[in-house]
């Protein structure tokens, strides 16, 4: 299977991406991740993408293209993979289907998330990262056992700067601006499944399951 998952910030697509890969033996490629694993390790490119990132702008294309083509000769990814939060523009869509052309591959899928603005903002205004490892919570809808720490691995929760009021602005413009366009890029090429994002995680991945073991797209 390999699968974008496609949708504003906050829809969850993380989450998801999360269950549908150990569900199925998928490698997860979530570029967010990637590049924050660069920032905590402090190399050139991370130095380069941070001030992007906190203030929620896009990295160039140029970055992230090439990580995630690193990621995609990855042998763990024989199983398939399951893209999170790439292609995010137009050009990085281009580049990833020659990417897969050169590879003799192609996408199964590619699932759109939905979910209203004001649960979006919600979301992301009340998210809490973990310092020293991927896990995310939330203060109402998925709180740590103990406040402010990691249940995965015990590192301190802390809000994302870019999971600020300002930044979120900045982001959910960039999506609309940036990235919404590829709903109709995928859509014309028949790969694109709606799938409405707005209940709970269990119910969410249910339906994922659903529309993924359907074969026409929604
Ligand atoms: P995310 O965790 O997916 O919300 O990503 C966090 C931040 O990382 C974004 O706001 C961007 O600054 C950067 N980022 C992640 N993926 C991409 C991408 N495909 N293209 C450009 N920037 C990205």
């Amino acid at each position: 299977m390999r699968l974008v998952f496609l949708g504003a910030p906050g829809v969850g697509k993380g989450t998801q991406a999360d269950k549908v890969a150990s569900l199925n033996g998928l490698l997860k490629i979530s570029t967010g991740d990637l590049l924050r694993e660069a920032v905590r390790s402090q190399t050139p490119l991370g130095l380069e993408a941070k001030s992007f990132m906190d203030q929620g702008k896009l990295v160039p294309d140029s970055v992230v293209i090439g990580l995630v083509r690193d990621k995609l000769s990855d042998p763990s990814c024989g199983k398939g993979f399951v893209l999170d939060g790439f292609p995010r523009t137009v050009p990085q869509a281009e580049e990833l289907a020659k990417v897969l052309v050169d590879r003799k591959i192609s996408l199964d899928r590619v699932i759109n998330f939905q979910v209203s603005r004001e649960d979006v903002v919600k979301r992301l205004t009340g998210r809490r990262s973990c310092q020293k490892c991927p896990a995310t919570f939330h203060l109402d809808f998925a709180p740590s056992k103990v406040s402010g720490i990691c249940d995965r691995c015990g590192g301190p929760l802390i809000q994302r700067s870019d999971d600020q009021r300002e930044a979120i602005e900045t982001r959910l413009r960039v999506y609309d601006e940036q990235t919404a366009p590829l709903i109709s890029f995928y859509e014309k090429q028949g790969l694109l499944s709606n799938l409405d994002g707005s209940g709970s995680v269990e119910t969410v991945s249910q339906n994922l399951t659903k529309v993924l073991a359907t074969r026409k797209t929604a």
